[in-house]
């Protein structure tokens, strides 16, 4: 999902308060009073909630994975587990949150990046709209262009308040998604390592 830029407000701060007035103009519409004190400042708090949630569209993780170092034993896998993330799905504008393991397996030689990258990489494209599938593939797409891998894997497992709180009313039902790329999506032994790897951790 990209963003787009021939909208008819001149700029973000009169789409912001366009958003805004519908909001007044929806609770009024409700049979509610936008000027009581519970909803008079509730159009704002929406406006600054949605910014907050795709917040990642005005970064670029090039700037984090650029900044790479050497290691004396590169080649192995390296991998972050437990990652927590929220994001927000783009067709209901509902949260989703859960965790995701990010790993990539450098080429023998190359530099890596701090570990703290591989979150950051992830949040970026989390604080943005959303489907889990996308999100998942677009954390590997990032790793393979910006570093020296043989390949990548993102795994991600997350509940999503429009399955849970709406429409099939299912909390608890979990989605997983995975996306494997170069060695660990061809060579099913190196990807049956790195889980094995995954699986001793807690
Ligand atoms: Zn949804």
């Amino acid at each position: 999902m990209t963003a787009v830029t021939d909208t008819p407000f001149v700029t973000a701060v009169d789409a912001e308060e366009a958003l805004a007035a519908s909001i007044t103009a929806w609770l009024s519409a409700r049979g509610l009073d936008p000027h009581s004190a519970e909803l008079a400042d509730t159009p704002r708090r929406v406006v600054a909630a949605l910014a907050e949630f795709t917040a990642g569209y005005d970064q670029d993780p090039a700037e984090h994975l650029a900044r790479t170092f050497p290691v004396e034993h590169s080649g192995q896998p390296i991998i972050v587990t437990g990652v927590p993330f929220t994001s927000l799905c783009g067709h209901h504008l509902l949260p989703f949150s859960g965790t995701a393991t990010i790993a990539y397996l450098p080429t023998p030689g190359a530099p890596v990046v701090g570990l703290s990258k591989l979150p950051r990489v992830l949040d970026i494209y989390a604080r943005r709209l959303q489907t889990q599938e996308n999100l998942t593939q677009q954390v590997t797409a990032a790793l393979d262009t910006h570093l020296d891998a043989l390949g990548s894997a993102c795994l991600i497992r997350s509940v999503h308040g429009c399955l849970a709180h709406r429409g099939a009313h299912k909390p608890g039902a979990a989605m997983v998604t995975a996306s494997y790329t170069g060695v660990l999506r061809s060579d099913r032994h190196i990807r049956a390592d790195l889980h094995a790897l995954i699986n001793t951790m807690p």
